[in-house]
């Protein structure tokens, strides 16, 4: 027999070989319906797999990443002995799961793959889903696995194999297919119920352009056919709300050649919608006890030395500057620069704790082909701020930082997001992390915590933590359903000492601060991508760049306009007139396209009556008021940062 405990701690014995679906199954069929893969002593295993010995356990279904990935993949091997049934012969390199399905490269000699094929492939993966062929897993020799491959005369997996020793060698085989997989599967094909072969595309082998170009053909699966058709329109709506069309378009964004890839030029309207952010960040972080600072945007080679930084880093720094004989590197963290602000100044525990905060500009080498609009870029704006605190004063600390982002979720109306709490493992402690094996307990039971008590929605993930502490990744979801990294949070328990950070603690003894990275908005490129997506491009007013556009129905009523623009600029709304010779109509559709959030119409009857008509972008039209009534209802949304005018999908 063999011990198996669960997740809640309890311990259940079972038959030594007992497979993890099994284990499921004896506690519920609903359950076993839905386990993917199982997490068996850290290892993510097929649910199919014996278990010989003791184990921790842990089902993975559909909600976890891992159950999702793993999902996917299968789905490879499925459109592999699919394509092999159509196109016999064929070769296949590697099918891995990507962020939204799968893909598999493959060479298909001669022939080529059309859009037509996909259909067919499509209806043969169906039909050997519906078979339920079991995914089956067999460990082989090299010299047996050399021997099939030599047979079936694919080079590709033979060049795998190289690499590749004896013991760590496993085929899979479901119906009539087999490869060389390390897996882990899905128990069988039955569980993959939609499926929609997204594209085909060109790919050189090993991503290197001397080599043979393969075809790639990309899918995604799910459990439910509903679950396909929502991630469909999800798609649709995704192309619509793309956030480099949306800044195009809107005037927010743009890149040059001569500036460089990854390079954003924020235009004068994304300067509007980056300093409300700011003044959010400035007054929140007030509010929260912050102190600012500012730093420079480069440092000498020896700070990231003494950070770490290099050489680890390097390869995500831009390359250094020599001068006066002294390297100088632009900055990619703003963490070693306001450690230096810190230790720029005796400490006693009085002090703490101190939060020091900076919207850091920050510059990182990303390679070109990892570029993409402003969700990748090599210059970034961080909501940046260290806080430097005790170890009593840590649970308030980052009890505050959650609350803070809580706030921010209300505000920008993200209903859907999740912490994905990463944990250290205690078997590398001194290795893959600090060896602090009370710290790490510590500060971990106390995030938790602080998750638990306010609600937070969280996922724990074991052994993925930083060497230097336990972080928290913050996952959001936009209106559209589609997730987004937001921010990371990190405790670290390393920067402190690697820079001798100290302060004089109530005994009068020295004592290391603990020290906690945080930046809730993310970076300014990320989160205007993001924000663009969510909203559709239809900013709420107290962000957009143009609040109110003062459309003139002829230049008889420019005069008119002009005083109301004044009216609006004194109480601080910013306002434009269209004073194009255009006829009304065109004008509000004009003005509906660049997403501005009010129009007021102005005419004769307006004029004499000392009014303006209102029209609100969606809404359409709100009625004459008068220019006081008007500025003070808008004056108030702005100062609320209202932002109830998240868009949801329209396709629906
Ligand atoms: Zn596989
Ligand atoms: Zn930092």
């Amino acid at each position: 027999m063999i011990n198996i405990t669960f997740p809640d701690g309890a311990v259940r014995q079972y038959e030594t070989g007992t497979t993890s679906l099994e284990i499921a199954k004896s506690i519920s069929e609903g359950l076993a319906r839905k386990v993917l893969v199982a997490n068996v002593n850290g290892q993510v295993w097929d649910a199919n797999r014996p278990i010989n010995q003791d184990a921790t356990i842990k089902f993975l279904t559909w909600g976890d990443a891992e159950g999702k990935n793993t999902f996917w993949h299968s789905s490879a091997h499925l459109m592999a002995e699919a394509v092999e049934s159509l196109f016999p012969g064929v070769k296949f390199w590697v099918g891995p799961p990507v962020e939204n399905g799968f893909y598999y490269d493959m060479d298909l000699g001669d022939r080529k793959m059309t859009e037509e094929d996909l259909g067919k492939l499509e209806k043969k993966m169906n039909e050997l889903a519906k078979q339920n062929n079991a995914y089956q897993r067999r460990e082989i020799s090299k010299k047996d696995a050399v021997q099939y491959f030599s047979d079936k005369g694919d080079e590709y997996k033979l060049d795998l194999l190289q690499g590749l020793q004896d013991g760590e060698i496993t085929f899979y085989s479901q119906g009539n297919f087999t490869d060389l997989c390390r897996g882990p599967h899905i128990p069988s094909t039955g569980l993959i119920k939609a499926i929609k072969l997204t594209n085909v595309a060109g790919a050189y082998w090993k991503g290197d352009e001397h080599n043979k170009m393969l075809t790639r053909v990309y899918g995604v699966t799910f459990p439910t056919q509903k679950e396909l058709d929502e991630h469909l329109q999800m798609l649709e709506e995704a192309k619509r709300r793309d956030h480099r069309k949306l800044g195009k378009e809107l005037g927010i964004f743009t890149f040059d050649d001569d500036i460089g890839p990854g390079l954003p030029l924020w235009m004068p309207n994304g300067a509007v919608i980056i300093e409300e952010l700011e003044s959010l960040a400035k007054e929140t972080e007030e509010d929260g006890g912050y102190k600012r600072v500012v730093t420079p945007h480069i440092a000498k080679e020896s700070l990231y030395l003494t950070s770490g930084h290099l050489p680890y880093y390097q390869d995500s720094m831009y390359p250094p500057m020599e001068l006066e004989g002294v390297k100088y590197y632009l900055k990619s963290m703003n963490c070693p620069h306001h450690h230096k602000i810190f230790a720029a100044q005796p400490k006693s525990y009085k002090d703490l704790p101190l939060r020091l905060a900076e919207y850091g500009t920050c510059y990182r080498y990303e390679q070109s082909g990892e570029l993409f609009g402003l969700m990748r870029v090599r210059c970034l704006h961080m909501n940046d701020a260290h806080i430097y605190c005790t170890k009593e004063q840590f649970y308030d600390e980052f009890r505050a930082v959650n609350e803070m982002y809580l706030k921010y979720f209300k505000i920008f109306g993200i209903d859907k997001y999740v912490m994905r709490l990463s944990l250290h493992s205690a078997e590398k402690l001194g290795k893959k992390y600090i060896d602090e094996p009370e710290l790490w307990k510590e500060t971990e039971e106390l995030v938790r915590d602080v998750l638990i008590k306010t609600n937070t929605p969280y996922v724990e993930v074991p052994d993925e933590a930083a060497f230097y502490g336990p972080k928290i990744d913050v996952q959001i979801w936009s209106a559209i359903g589609r997730e987004f990294t937001l921010a990371t949070n990190q405790v670290d328990f390393a920067q402190g000492r690697r820079f001798k950070l100290e302060f004089t603690n109530a005994d009068n003894k020295p004592e290391t601060p603990l020290i906690i990275h945080r930046a809730p908005l993310g970076t300014h490129e990320r989160f205007i991508g993001f924000l663009l997506e969510h909203y559709a491009g239809k900013l709420p007013v107290w962000l957009a760049p143009v609040q109110v556009k003062i459309l003139p129905i002829s230049d008889k009523y420019l005069g008119y306009a002009n005083t109301i623009l004044h009216n609006l600029k004194k109480a601080d709304i910013r306002a434009e007139i269209d004073d194009r010779n255009e006829k009304i109509g065109k004008k509000i559709r004009d003005t509906e396209l660049l997403k501005i959030p009010y129009m007021l119409v102005l005419g004769e009857k307006e004029m004499t009556d000392e009014k303006v008509s209102v029209r609100r972008q969606g809404k359409g039209d709100l009625g004459a008021r008068s220019v006081d009534e008007f500025i003070g209802s808008v004056s108030a949304e702005i100062k609320e940062r209202h932002g109830e005018d998240v868009q949801v999908s329209t396709v629906a």
